[in-house]
């Protein structure tokens, strides 16, 4: 009565409907070197991956990590575990000892599949150090079998089959637990709010072993479209990849409108991707203004979501939104979704008033790993998410992020949102990226410092121009920053390229 679908019930019943249709096209530096892979083809071969991982004794619920890069053979492995309903892990590929040990602790992974040697680093030897069980290479080669030999699916997409790691941006990373249901939820939204069709070729410029790699393919499995992918993504030889394939849909974190800005701008005359239609992102903040420049010098439309580890997709802009929303909002949330904005005590807040954003819906996670239940400093008394971030709803359902409740700085007093300023210095010409942050002050408390890495040839800025801008752009002088640190490269991770606020904090305190 209650059966919710698992991500395999969605690859068969997508194979079954367009077999032959491709899903994943990995473009290769050298073109005669790509592939592609069909439906057909991803439920056959992942079922047979599922099968050699069964001889290797991997069964349901048994705890699988896998680090491997972006490519086919990835997503087949990936799937090959949800068929035998084992519970996998993924770390991102660049993470070494630290991040990846402190994921294989924690889960208690009983496998861990490594590329090997991959971009000259030796992921099996670094298995061998973090004293891993049951390490196995995964890159040209899977284990495959028999079909015949296997269970049959999991029977519900219910069950915690999903442990991925949240970005470590305010504290060590949290293991967050997901079903198959709350994954498919999450894709769903991306869907719906997309206006994707057959005829749509999409692009995954993150690494797989992000939470937005199988949300991507919900979406394919429920459209019927394929994705470009890159086991190398950079730009600008990425590009040739997009233009090869003809893709529509980009996208990425806000760093990737950023990239793609600069490679349009070394040749404004010629469109950078002639068929790209739509920029899809989100994860991190969006300055208003950056909207008004991929839709003029992209010729393109831009959409930017809200979406978290714990809640892989939460709202999405649409490209049937007006300009007005989609550059200064995240997007209304997708049915099955609901947001409330509250007071610290969780009371709800009306409209128009900033507050806590907390979450109740199919895509919230099922809690964090090691941390019994529902603890209830992370689900309030109505079964709502506490995120951290701070926003309000528009009166017609818009979601407005303003910070993250550990990114308000305090000065004597006074709350001030780190995100207001940085939205009002992205004006400036002469700076590339800006990130707020509050510095211990013995005085005030806190005081506002902004770190600023400059474009290319600009002259350095200073001071006094920063608070000039600021103060003409009417804000008010109590949030005015009293230290400016001009950087070559902010800190950033290394999935979304998010800016490190913490490490900032730690270099300038
Ligand atoms: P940790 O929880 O370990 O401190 P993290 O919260 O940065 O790290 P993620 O789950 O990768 O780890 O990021 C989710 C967060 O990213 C959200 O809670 C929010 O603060 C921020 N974020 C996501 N989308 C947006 C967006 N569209 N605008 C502004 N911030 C966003
Ligand atoms: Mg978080």
């Amino acid at each position: 009565l209650s059966h919710s679908p698992t991500l395999w019930e969605l690859v068969t019943a997508r194979a079954a409907l367009t077999p032959g249709a491709p899903v994943l096209i990995e473009a290769a530096e050298d073109p005669a070197d790509d592939r592609t892979l069909t439906f057909a083809e991803l439920r056959e071969r992942s079922e047979r991956v599922a099968a050699g991982l069964y001889g290797r004794g991997v069964r349901p619920g048994t705890v699988v990590a896998w680090q491997l890069p972006t490519r086919i053979e990835t997503v087949l492995l990936s799937l090959a575990l949800a068929r035998i309903g084992a519970v996998q892990t993924p770390v991102i590929p660049f993470y070494r000892d630290r991040e990846a040990g402190f994921a294989l602790r924690e889960s208690k992974a009983e496998h861990f599949a490594v590329p090997g040697v991959w971009r000259g680093f030796d992921h099996t030897a670094m298995a061998g150090r973090l004293g891993a069980r049951g390490v196995f290479e995964a890159y040209e080669e899977l284990p495959t079998g028999d079909p015949a030999v296997l269970p049959a699916p999991p029977a519900n997409g219910t069950d915690v089959r999903w442990i991925y790691w949240t970005s470590g941006t305010t504290s060590d990373p949290k293991g967050v637990l997901h079903t198959d249901r709350s994954l498919i939820a999450g894709g769903s939204c991306l869907a719906h709010a997309l206006r994707l069709g057959p005829a749509d070729v999409g692009s995954i410029a993150f690494p797989y072993a992000h939470i937005g790699g199988p949300d991507y393919l919900v979406m394919l499995l429920l459209y019927g479209f394929p994705a470009v992918l890159f086991e190398k993504f950079a730009l600008p030889d990425a590009l040739d990849g997009y233009r090869r394939h003809g893709v529509t849909v980009a996208g990425g974190s806000t760093a990737f409108y950023s990239m793609f800005l600069t490679e349009q701008r070394k040749d404004p005359s010629a469109k950078l991707i002639p068929t790209l239609r739509l920029l899809a992102g989100g994860g991190a903040p969006k300055p208003p203004e950056i909207y008004h420049a991929v839709v003029r010098e992209l010729g393109c439309e831009l959409t930017h979501g809200y979406g978290m580890t714990e809640v892989p997709m939460i709202t999405m802009g649409s490209p049937d939104d007006s300009a007005e929303h989609l550059a200064t909002t995240e997007g209304r949330p997708p049915a099955g979704m609901s947001i409330r904005i509250t007071a610290p005590d969780g009371t709800p807040l009306p409209p128009d008033t900033d507050g806590e954003v907390r979450l109740r819906g199919e895509a919230v996670c099922q809690g964090y790993l090691n941390r019994e239940g529902r603890p209830a400093e992370v689900f309030d008394a109505d079964g709502y998410l506490i995120t951290g971030d701070l926003g309000h709803l528009t009166p017609d359902g818009y979601l407005v992020l303003t910070g993250r409740s550990k990114d308000v700085i305090i000065r004597k007093g006074e709350n001030i949102s780190a995100k207001e300023i940085e939205d009002l210095l992205h004006l400036l010409p002469a700076i590339g990226d800006v990130a707020v942050i509050g510095l211990p002050d013995p005085e005030r408390g806190e005081r506002v410092c902004a770190v600023v890495e400059q474009p290319p040839g600009a002259a350095p800025l200073t001071l006094p121009q920063l608070t000039a801008h600021l103060r003409a752009q009417g804000l008010s002088p109590h949030k005015l920053p009293e230290q400016l640190e001009l950087v070559e490269a902010l800190p950033r991770n290394e999935t979304l390229r998010k800016v490190l606020k913490y490490k900032l904090r730690e270099r300038f305190a």
